[in-house]
């Protein structure tokens, strides 16, 4: 247990997900305790996973020593030893069988710091094109529908306080009483107001809130965005002079959405047509409206263009780049929009640059001392990438930062195929998490409130997580790591330093310019408490709260309406696998459950593997509220314990993917990639449930 000699308190940022509630750490001489702060985005809330966030800091189950892979298992080593021994075998591997063979995983939840040099690591340290992350999984699908429309993605392009005042506000496939719930507290005047709808196929705690409730079969929402768009457009609420100020593309849109009336929509979906037209009124009617979207309906082999379907809806109702109105995502990982932003991604540089840009790519190099043409150009995506590990062209050798794809994979058992086919498995973490327990090499690293760094919240803006206690012994930061193995590997010491400031000097730089540009943002600004949103092009510039009011960031300052058509989930429901599976977050654990399951009140809360099942559909399977159950799809099999929802859809089932061994939900789930984004299709998956045996099996 932790001790502080006198009271010390220190305001910093929650560890987990993206709204980065506010909270101040207090060391007490008997403990730490979390406060909360009253931020923006939080408002003095926390949810049950920020109140108990300061038991990661004393877990007992820290990892304070690197581990190698003996005979006998993992065994403890000196951190000279370990990273002599992983750069070394990377450079056995890179002198066998190319740069390419050697392969980064980072992740959404490091600082904008270790994304960065994450990045500059792979690239010139290893010379590999081969990094991805897991915000892939997450809000990539988002990124590409928002930077086709509006030529540029932040999650949200205004501050969350903004959607305070909404008369509307339509939520897609987003639950925030449960992922994010001091969000609630920004929607309680619209919930109020009578103008909340959410589209979800769970009757959530969230949708329990709205006015209305629709609720259309897994991966059918595009569908439903036409017909709420052809209901706008017959109904007479186009905003003519919007579209044809502003945008570009309608016609084509509409040539879609026309064929798709309510009706039609209502046989695909299941939504009452009734029921559209009656959302399209609220949205019309509002002064003040946002349509909101997240994973539920990005994480689909279609998200980029379901996305596309709820902005085109966005922009028939004029509501992008106007005060008071808009269309935004909610990030999901604490990092998630900074992560994305500063070339941990395969096919970008930082600053949200892309890496097959010429200017670009000799923008990075100069700031990095290094010639334009040595930078690798794209690589595999993330789940790519995990596909191909060990394969006869893929990597050979792979580190890991901040994520544990053995649990948060899609096709999770064949993801653990492809990492024990590795040569060379190093995973950095604090804990031993399922995918570091595979590892030849475990490297122990700072976590949160151990370290300073900066993330970028939800709403693009950038914070400053301050350090409020010191490491345990033996652990050192992902800085550090990456600082040895690249001198290690025949670098200038002073090309990866591993101070987060100078890091982030070097960023600022490297960003100085590029579409998310945080040239302007010092440790000094944020540290005095400025609200810095990207852009901030100059230590002068007070940010950009709202962007798009005067033009969008396509070359003619138009949103561009992209035509987009219904094709349905990659694998539909059959007579085989009957059952649509979705999953999702609950309230006490935090994707993969890495850290969230080490903490005693919130396994107390949820220890458990669990599935959602009408109580019809229950009791075909000769199930029973609270039976073992087996829940299986064409790639895999889950154990669940069955909860009875009689307000689920009888054709859906509900996993929940935080926890591990053979009560992965990702054992269930479907790799098909969306084709522009590379995300999985993580929402919707054919799966069939019975009783468990007696015997395990
Ligand atoms: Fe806030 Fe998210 Fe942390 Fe909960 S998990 S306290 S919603 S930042």
């Amino acid at each position: 247990m932790f001790r502080a000699p006198e009271m010390t308190r220190t305001d910093t940022h929650c560890p987990y997900c993206a709204l980065q509630c506010g909270m101040a750490l207090e060391l007490l001489p008997d403990g730490i305790s979390v406060r909360p702060n009253d931020f923006p985005t939080n408002r003095g809330g926390l949810c049950v996973k920020g109140w108990t966030a300061a038991a990661l800091l004393d877990s007992p189950h820290r990892l304070t020593t690197p581990l190698v892979r003996t005979a006998g298992g993992l065994r403890p080593a000196t951190w000279g030893a370990a990273l002599d021994l992983v750069a070394g075998r990377l450079l056995g591997i890179r002198a066998e069988h190319g740069p390419d063979a050697n392969a980064v995983f980072g992740g959404g939840g490091l600082t904008n710091e270790k994304a960065y040099l994450l990045g500059k690591f792979a690239r010139v340290a290893l010379g590999t094109s081969q990094v991805d992350y897991n915000g892939r999984f997450c809000m990539s699908s988002a990124a590409v529908a928002a930077t086709r429309a509006f030529g540029l993605d932040r999650g949200l392009p205004f501050p969350v306080s903004d959607v305070d005042e909404a008369d509307a506000v339509l939520l897609v496939g987003a639950n925030p009483a449960e992922t994010m719930p001091p969000f609630l507290s920004h929607l309680r005047g619209v919930a109020d107001r009578g103008g909340l709808v959410v589209v979800d196929p769970r009757r959530t705690a969230t949708a329990e809130q709205a006015a209305v409730h629709l609720a259309p079969a897994p991966g059918t929402d595009l569908a439903l965005a036409l017909g709420i768009l052809h209901a706008v457009v017959a109904g007479g609420h186009l905003d003519r002079d919007y579209v044809t100020a502003r945008t570009t593309g309608f016609e084509a849109a509409w040539r879609i959405a026309a064929s798709w009336w309510p009706e039609r929509v209502e046989r695909v979906t299941g939504v009452p047509a009734a029921s559209q037209r009656q959302v399209a009124g609220i949205l019309a009617r509002a002064r003040n409206a946002y349509i909101l979207t997240a994973r539920g309906t990005e994480q689909h082999a279609s998200g980029v263009r379901a996305v596309g379907a709820w902005i085109n809806l966005a922009l028939a109702l004029g509501l992008p780049g106007v005060t008071g109105s808009g269309w935004g995502c909610l990030t999901g990982q604490g990092n998630g929009q900074g992560g994305r932003e500063h070339g941990q991604k395969a096919d970008q540089l930082p600053g949200y640059r892309r890496i097959d840009d010429p200017a670009a790519r000799r923008h990075v190099a100069a700031v990095w001392g290094v010639p334009a043409d040595s930078l690798p150009g794209a690589g595999r995506s993330a789940y790519e990438l995990l596909s191909a590990l060990g394969t006869p062209d893929g990597p050979r050798g792979l580190l890991v930062f901040g994520s544990n794809p053995a649990v948060s994979a899609p096709h999770a058992g064949r993801v653990v195929e492809r990492l024990a086919a590795l040569d060379l498995l190093v995973v950095a973490d604090v804990v031993l998490s399922e995918t570091a327990r595979m590892a030849d090499v475990v490297l122990p690293v700072t976590q949160w409130a151990e370290e300073n760094g900066t993330l970028t919240n939800l709403e693009g803006r950038i914070l400053l997580r301050a350090k409020a206690v010191e490491p345990p012994d033996g652990v050192r930061t992902d800085l550090d790591v990456l600082h040895g193995l690249a001198v290690r590997l025949g670098q200038p010491a002073e090309r990866f330093p591993s101070d987060p400031e100078a890091v982030f000097t070097e960023l600022r730089a490297a960003s100085r310019g590029g579409p998310a540009d945080y040239s302007g943002v010092t440790y000094a600004r944020l540290r005095a408490g400025a609200a810095l949103h990207w852009p901030v092009p100059s230590v002068r510039h007070p940010g950009t709260p709202r962007l798009f009011l005067d033009s969008f960031a396509h070359q003619d300052g138009r949103a561009r309406f992209v035509p987009v058509d219904h094709s349905g989930p990659a694998e539909p429901p059959d007579a085989e696998f009957p059952l649509y599976a979705t999953t999702g977050r609950i309230v006490a654990h935090y994707q993969s459950g890495a850290q969230t399951r080490l903490v005693a009140e919130l396994c107390a809360a949820a220890g458990e593997m669990f599935v959602e099942v009408h109580p019809d559909t229950a009791r075909r399977a000769g199930l029973t509220d609270g039976a073992a159950a087996i829940v299986e799809s064409r790639r895999g099999s889950t154990r669940a314990r069955v909860r009875c929802v009689s307000t689920t859809r009888p054709d859906v089932v509900f996993l929940p993917f935080h926890f591990s061994g053979d009560e992965r939900a990702n054992l269930l789930t479907n790799p098909a990639l969306d084709p522009f984004s590379r995300m999985p299709e993580f929402k919707v998956c054919a799966v069939r449930i019975r009783e468990a045996p007696c015997d395990g099996s």
